[in-house]
């Protein structure tokens, strides 16, 4: 084992191993040691954090309410740490975990600084043989792959990329120093969640901000504000009761639900209501209407909505037009909040270049070159490109099971797993809010809760029951895989053409694998597959 003065060294005796120092890590780790199993974590990241360790461009910030996206198995975390913005930013976010690792005395059982490059069942041990690029060689009972949703940064399929002189950075792997592009000529290229949000700060400062779109994303207001401390300290009074709702909430937070179609109202009545979503501010117009998931006709009513606020505040016409989405329905991809998006395009050095009508034809030494010949030269180019998202990390883990299968193998069409948690043919292995469960469909911290608690209580249940092997059953995987595609079959994400489908990243199957059946009757289906004696496993 390699030791290092500035590394905990991995200990040798670990019934669980534990990938990942995000917030699905550091509970599982919790979590294990509280039920007395010898448990380590270990993190490529130097700290605690996961996405927020990593995604430190300026104006990260999560779109679920603080209140909504924290922990909730402690009451004394609850009471003793406060948010201070609806929507807390990265660094509030990362302070946050920092502030848990500190509580619970969590770091002295993970190592940092340390890939997991492979993992490797061994059937006549029965157990995972782990090794990592500081040439760790871990023999351990369970894994638990906490490596998150979005942890793997992609770039886009763009020859010349190498060849660039200037600065190139991925707001997911963001310098932890920060980045002055004072008096710069930047370019983005990406305008999903990330591109929005790092746009209007990187436009304050640059001397020129040139953003290359190709699709213009439904973006609302956030609405972000200090919180009122009087709402939070009530709230803290009260808290496990509003967790609870949470809990048995389609998407893990407090939505409320319309009960009628979009396209049942009238004109006016939409706009009203819409106007109120819009001033409001954050996603929650997404449960307006029972049919705005559904019914690309209904989706496009709102649709238009969005497009008339643009239309309102940006100045100029063809730019406004270009912000305009078209080509997918409203919906079918995350919709965006933003501060300050929008008007950024009113900025006198702001240039929003359409790369969808006049595509990149390649990066040269000193920028971009359009197909049309167009030359943008840039000292600094940011990809907003988002991540090889739920299957990335684990793909790179590289995970082999029972008779040499790999994972990308096993998932050659896409994710087949037993209620996101296992997949036949890998057992004692266990994914976090990925793959088959809601995951970012939900408050991932909602279910991140909900996983880790019920992977930890399942490992516990076969050390209660002198079991050492637990394996996803090919039918019971079989049955949820279906479950799982023909619940997202009706609805409008199929046409998105989205990372939620994969469609970023070049060759990667299609498939919607996230649970739409919503985290209230999920949290139900893994209760009663738990009090069946975890049926679906097959466990000696
Ligand atoms: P992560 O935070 O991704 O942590 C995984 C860790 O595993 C990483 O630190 C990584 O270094 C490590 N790792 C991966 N592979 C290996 C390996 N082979 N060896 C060693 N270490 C490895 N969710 C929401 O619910 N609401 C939001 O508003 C929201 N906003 C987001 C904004 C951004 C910019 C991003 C990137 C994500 C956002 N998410 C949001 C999703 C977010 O992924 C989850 O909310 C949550 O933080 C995931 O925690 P995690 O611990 O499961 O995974």
């Amino acid at each position: 084992m390699a030791t290092t003065p500035d590394r905990t060294a991995v200990p040798g005796d670990l019934d669980v191993l534990v990938v990942g120092a995000g917030f699905s890590g550091l509970y599982s780790v919790y979590r294990l040691r509280e039920l007395g199993f010898r448990v380590h974590g270990i993190d490529a990241g130097e700290d605690v954090g996961g996405v927020w360790y990593w995604n430190r461009y300026p104006g990260a910030r999560c779109d679920i309410e603080s209140v909504d996206y924290c922990y909730s198995f402690s009451d004394e975390l609850v009471r003793e740490w406060d948010w201070t913005e609806r929507y807390p930013a990265q660094p509030e976010i990362l302070r946050y975990i920092n502030f848990v690792a500190d509580k619970f005395e969590l770091r002295e059982d993970f190592t940092f600084g340390t890939r997991v490059d492979s993992v490797t069942w061994d059937e006549e041990d029965r157990r995972w043989h782990v090794t990592t690029d500081r040439g760790d060689d871990i023999t351990v009972s369970h894994v638990i792959m906490a490596t998150g949703q979005l942890a793997v940064p992609q770039l886009p399929d763009i020859p010349g990329i190498e060849d660039f002189e200037g600065r190139t950075l991925h707001t997911g792997a963001w310098p932890h120093e920060g980045v002055d592009v004072t008096d710069e000529r930047v370019g983005v290229i990406g305008t999903g969640s990330s591109g929005v949000q790092v746009i209007p700060q990187l436009a304050k400062q640059a001397g020129h901000l040139t953003v290359l779109q190709r699709t213009a994303h439904f973006v609302m207001p956030a609405e972000n504000h200090p919180l009122d401390r009087e709402y939070a300290e009530d709230l803290k009074t009260r808290f496990e009761e509003y967790r609870e709702i949470a809990r048995h909430h389609p998407g893990g937070t407090h939505r409320k639900f319309g009960t009628s179609s979009a396209l049942e109202v009238s004109d006016e009545e939409l706009r009203a209501s819409f106007d109120a979503y819009w001033d409001r501010g954050g996603p929650d117009v997404l449960a307006a209407y029972t049919d705005l998931r559904t019914d690309e006709r209904a989706a496009e009513r709102v649709g238009e909505l969005v497009r008339e606020k643009i239309r309102g505040i940006v100045h100029d016409p063809a730019t406004a037009e270009r912000l305009c989405p078209r080509g997918y329905p409203f919906g079918s991809k995350r919709l965006v909040l933003e501060i300050d998006y929008y008007t950024t395009y009113n900025r006198d050095n702001v240039d929003l270049v359409d790369v969808g009508a006049d595509p990149i034809e390649r990066i040269a030494p000193n920028g971009v070159v359009l197909r049309s010949g167009t030359e943008i030269e840039l000292d600094t180019l940011v990809f907003a490109t988002g991540f090889d998202a739920l299957t990335g990390a684990l793909f790179s883990a590289n995970i082999t099971g029972v008779g040499g299968l790999t994972l990308p193998d096993a998932w050659k069409d896409g994710p087949r797993t037993y209620l996101g948690v296992a997949t036949h043919g890998f057992p004692n292995l266990y994914f976090v809010a990925g793959a088959g469960s809601p995951s970012v469909i939900s408050n991932v911290l909602i279910s991140i809760e909900q996983h880790v608690e019920w992977i930890t209580d399942h490992i516990a249940w076969l050390r209660d029951h002198d079991l050492d092997r637990s394996e996803a059953t090919e039918e019971a995987q079989d049955e949820w895989t279906h479950h799982v595609y023909e619940t997202a079959a009706p609805t409008l994400f199929m046409k998105g053409n989205s990372w939620y489908l994969g469609a970023n990243v070049p060759g990667k199957p299609r498939v919607f694998s996230l649970y739409l059946g919503g985290v209230g009757r999920y949290r139900e289906v893994c209760d009663e597959v738990a009090a069946r004696d975890y049926a679906g496993f097959a466990t000696t």
